[in-house]
């Protein structure tokens, strides 16, 4: 049997993908990543917000057309969605031949095995059944890999259904970290990306304190790796200890994502975060002062219950001020179970999701001014692929994070020599629409 994985939403879901492909491998079946070549598909669901929801259900249905064509033979749904709304998901899909928890990922083999004998399955194991290690197939380009350091998430915040789904926070013994990492370099991985849903975190739960700083620390001594990247930081758990290895290991690269959802006081008490206005704007101050040329990247939420329009205006002029380098916002959706969906001044849907596009209006300004500012500086960057319509190689500075940043362009032909991985010095010479660059090699 040939199986095909789709992994939706976020790197972290990807890890579990990866880690399932493997145990697939290992169970005697062929993997593909062509859907028209396989006999099984399984998608890794999202579904910690409304949008991700549909994305998860629109795959299924697409899946499900590819069954009835009769081109696909078996379907099995796994992860946040399934893992959220469990037998309402095996009952709404009846397509589906298997729907499994995330803590009962470590037996997919014997789930694909029994669905191929027409038993159709559907089991919820408890979510901390879901390993914190396993070996892996990376999925990604091959110079790169997410590291996983920590899964679930005890910062409950009131809007957030992640804690629900995926379970408190656990820390992966650094031993089994740096033995992953290890690895991962091994392989060839010369980037390395550190996430968790809050890696700011990492160690608490096991060492009584945030051992990320001496985890980082260690993660350098590693031959191999170039840059080392860390995502999803909290931003009240940003330490000086931790900003002074960012800034002396030559190896992590100066960017930081720093989620921080709002400026306005209420809104940030009300939505339980530990930070407020003043916290974040000495924190962005004291991190660009101590790292030089960091690159910062934030996330917000917009529309969350009994927010005004001076709340968000206020917010506004925070992301003004604090012109971010990269900046992603979700319009508020209130999930069941959450504190945030049972309070009472829910923001109207075509308003929350206006305030959402004018925020992104405002950053694209901002982002196109930062963009436009680069141009005439020399970067390291790396080779990801050759680009045949714009006719130039496509690379990505460190300042920029897979998937979800912008890209350079290298003018040339596709037998010029590069190799996807390989890193080279370039000097940018101009900008593509407001976050692409062009740039040619020294
Ligand atoms: S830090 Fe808050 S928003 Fe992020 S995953 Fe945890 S609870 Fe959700």
């Amino acid at each position: 049997m040939i199986v095909s994985m789709v992994s939706l939403g976020c790197a972290k879901n990807l890890v579990d993908s990866e880690r399932m492909l493997h145990r697939l491998k290992e169970g005697g079946y062929t993997l593909t990543t062509n859907l028209a070549e396989a006999d099984i598909a399984i998608v890794n669901t999202c579904g910690f917000i409304q949008a991700a929801k549909e994305e998860a259900i629109d795959t299924v249905l697409e899946l499900g057309a590819l069954k009835a064509s009769g081109s696909l033979k078996r379907i099995v749904i796994t992860g946040c969605l399934a893992e959220r709304y469990r037998e309402e998901v095996a009952a709404q899909f009846p397509e589906a031949d298997a729907v499994i928890g995330i803590g009962d990922q470590t037996g997919i083999v014997e789930v694909l095995d029994a669905i191929t004998k027409d038993i159709r399955v559907t089991r919820f194991a408890p979510k901390c059944n879901m390993p914190l290690t396993g070996e892996r197939i990376v999925s990604t380009l091959p110079f790169y890999a997410y590291l996983k350091v920590a899964e679930g998430c005890s910062n409950g915040c009131t809007y957030c259904a992640i804690p629900a789904i995926r379970g408190k926070f656990r820390s992966v013994p650094m031993e089994d970290v740096l033995a992953e990492a290890a690895q991962l370099s091994a392989q060839g991985v010369t980037e390395l990306i550190v996430i968790a849903q809050d890696t700011t975190r990492y160690g608490e739960d096991l060492y009584g304190q945030s051992k990320l700083p001496a985890l980082l620390t260690e993660l350098c001594k590693i031959d191999g790796f170039r840059w080392i990247r860390v995502l999803y930081c909290y931003p009240e758990r940003i330490t000086d200890e931790l900003i002074d290895v960012i800034a002396r290991e030559d190896k992590i690269v100066k960017y930081l994502d720093i989620p921080v959802q709002h400026s306005n006081d209420a809104v940030l008490k009300a939505m339980r975060r530990k930070c407020d206005a003043a916290g974040l704007r000495a924190l962005f101050k004291k991190l660009r002062e101590r790292i030089p040329g960091l690159t910062l990247r934030t996330t917000l939420l917009v529309g969350f219950p009994g927010e005004t329009d001076e709340q968000f205006t206020e917010l506004s002029e925070f992301v003004q001020e604090m012109r971010f380098d990269r900046l992603g916002c979700f319009a508020y959706s209130e999930e069941e179970g959450t504190v945030a969906a049972r309070m009472e001044n829910q923001v109207d849907e075509d308003i929350r999701q206006r305030r959402a596009d004018l925020l992104m209006e405002q950053q694209m300004q901002i982002a196109a001014e930062l963009n436009a500012a680069r141009v005439g500086m020399d970067a390291e960057a790396v080779i990801e692929g050759y680009d045949r319509e714009a006719e130039a190689w496509l690379a990505r500075t460190a300042a920029d994070a897979p998937d979800i940043d912008g890209r350079l362009y290298i003018a040339g032909a596709e037998d010029d020599g590069y190799e996807i991985g390989q890193y080279v010095q370039v000097h940018i010479t101009a900008t593509v629409d407001d976050y692409d660059l062009i740039g040619e090699v020294n």
